[in-house]
């Protein structure tokens, strides 16, 4: 297993600090990561975010690692502006657009799927939703009610923070400090059920009107939203697992408080690694849904916007994205996004022409294998996929040198270079060769062609019974033929 040559570091959010990575259990890795709330479509921040964690799975998979890969779906419980107030936003853009509100969760999960792979991204092994979990929730607040860390007032429960705070240390993520918490929180309205502002809800009983509602022993009501990560955590990863992650603004209030109510139940942390993506910026602000500053990926795909003066594939995006460090607060521009996909092209082109090149007795020019290990120790640098972009490039000039036959290479160099160059780029970057992609449609076309030629000697010979069935058999697989004046056309869906 190649894990086991390697010595992995990873940047540990709770310490600040990059750490030796060991996993639980030998070769095989937990990790849960906070996924999509449900109520509109995935912006590209969103996406820059999952595909921060998209890398990192497939590099502890080409690792040999086993990994459980946990990313839920929220589609409950996630109110207006993160806190305990406001409406759910999902309820509310149901009662906007008149449909059910798991008319809303169905639509937006699936745009997420379809975005996700046309980004390439690769499925997690377990996509649980927190509407799928309540009586799990229901358990986890049963427990901490038991521990005395939450009261009930008028039917929804409340995580006590200042009593949990005398026995754990709540901001132990954040860095923040429950006496600044305490100074800078607006003082209770008198309109709360709440203790204290720093408190927060486990349970909340629904208003007449609220209609994603559930049974439990304090009301008719509907969890908070940081007891769904909890409650999911444990239940597919253990009360300990290796790797949580999010975005970086998840890390408080919700991973503060994922934080307290799972050492709540259970009396002891519950990640070794936690691990934050930093955000995709436009115009110097963060990318989001609330302010309008956002950029769709299908508006990347078609070029249908103005922040951008033509279409870019996903995959160009993708690179794009990859070329910032992960921890790195990367600026969506279009010149940025130009940028890449020159240096997109150029590496598809060396790749694809790493088969036509031959081999001597001996290299010159490179060092193959210790290449191949800078590679490798780019990505053990806490998953530091630019200096990675930046060493594969080193072979792109070295493959076009070969091209030019101004180096030499040996038979097991060039069979490492292949495999290295093909493992990071495809399997580890999640890149996709479009090159071979266009040529497969060339090809796609050409046997098309051929096909529709076929139809026409068969209908010239009056065999009507072939020509409809190559038409037909075709329209199977999706290809329809159109026969116009000026011959024969197909389309596919
Ligand atoms: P949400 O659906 O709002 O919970 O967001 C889903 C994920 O996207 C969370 O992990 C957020 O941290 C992340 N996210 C939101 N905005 C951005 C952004 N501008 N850049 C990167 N990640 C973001
Ligand atoms: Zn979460």
């Amino acid at each position: 297993m190649l894990y086991k040559d390697q010595e992995l570091k990873i940047y540990n959010s709770i310490s600040g600090e990059k750490e030796h990575f060991q996993p639980i259990n030998e070769g095989h890795i937990g990790m849960y990561v906070c996924g999509p709330t449900v109520y509109s479509n995935v912006h590209l921040g969103n996406v820059r975010t999952f595909m921060s964690f998209d890398m990192i799975f497939r590099y502890f998979k080409h690792l040999g690692f086993k990994v459980r890969f946990v990313r839920n779906i929220t589609d409950a419980g996630h109110l207006e502006n993160d806190a305990d107030e406001g409406e759910d936003r999902i309820a509310k853009k149901a009662r906007l657009e008149q449909i059910e509100p798991m008319e809303v969760v169905q639509m937006y999960t699936v745009d997420f799927h379809n975005i996700l792979s046309a980004f390439n991204f690769l499925a997690p092994s377990i996509e649980p939703t927190a509407t799928g979990h309540i009586i799990e929730q229901i358990e986890i607040i049963k427990e901490i009610l038991d521990k005395g860390l939450a009261y009930e007032v008028n039917g929804s429960v409340y995580f006590d923070v200042l009593k949990y705070n005398e026995s754990y240390h709540y901001g132990k993520l954040s860095g923040r400090n429950i006496e600044d918490l305490i100074h800078n929180t607006r003082a209770l309205d008198g309109q709360s059920d709440k203790k204290n502002p720093q408190d927060f809800a486990l349970w909340k009983k629904a208003e007449p009107q609220h209609i994603m509602r559930w049974p439990s022993p304090w009301s008719d009501g509907f969890p908070g939203w940081h007891l769904e990560c909890t409650a999911m955590s444990t239940k597919y990863l253990g009360e300990t697992f290796d790797i949580h992650g999010g975005g970086m603004d998840l890390k408080f209030p919700h991973h503060e408080c994922e934080i307290a109510q799972a050492e709540a139940c259970n009396d002891k942390s519950p990640v070794n690694f936690w691990m934050h993506a930093n955000m995709l910026i436009m115009n110097g602000k963060k990318m989001a849904k609330s302010t309008g500053n956002y950029i769709l990926p299908n508006e990347i795909f078609s070029g249908d916007n103005p922040h951008i003066s033509k279409a870019f594939s996903a995959s160009v995006a993708r690179f794009f994205m990859l070329q910032a460090h992960y921890r790195s607060i990367l600026d969506f521009t279009n010149a940025g996004l130009l940028a890449s996909e020159k240096g997109y092209f150029k590496l598809m082109e060396a790749i694809n022409s790493l088969d036509e090149l031959s081999h001597s007795d001996k290299t010159d020019g490179f060092d193959v294998a210790a290449w191949r290990l800078n590679c490798y120790d780019a990505m053990n640098d806490d998953f530091n996929s630019p200096i990675l972009i930046a060493e594969l490039f080193a072979a792109v000039k070295f493959i076009n040198q070969l091209k030019d036959h101004k180096a030499s290479v040996s038979k097991p160099d060039l069979d490492t270079l292949k495999q290295t160059m093909r493992a990071f780029t495809f399997d580890v970057l999640g890149l996709e060769n479009e090159g071979v992609k266009q040529d497969s449609g060339n090809k796609l076309s050409e046997a098309v062609e051929i096909l529709i030629n076929l139809r026409a000697d068969a209908r010239a010979n009056k065999d009507f019974e072939l020509s409809d069935k190559i038409r037909d058999e075709l329209a199977a697989v999706g290809i329809q033929l159109k026969d116009g004046k000026d011959g024969t056309t197909f389309s596919t869906n």
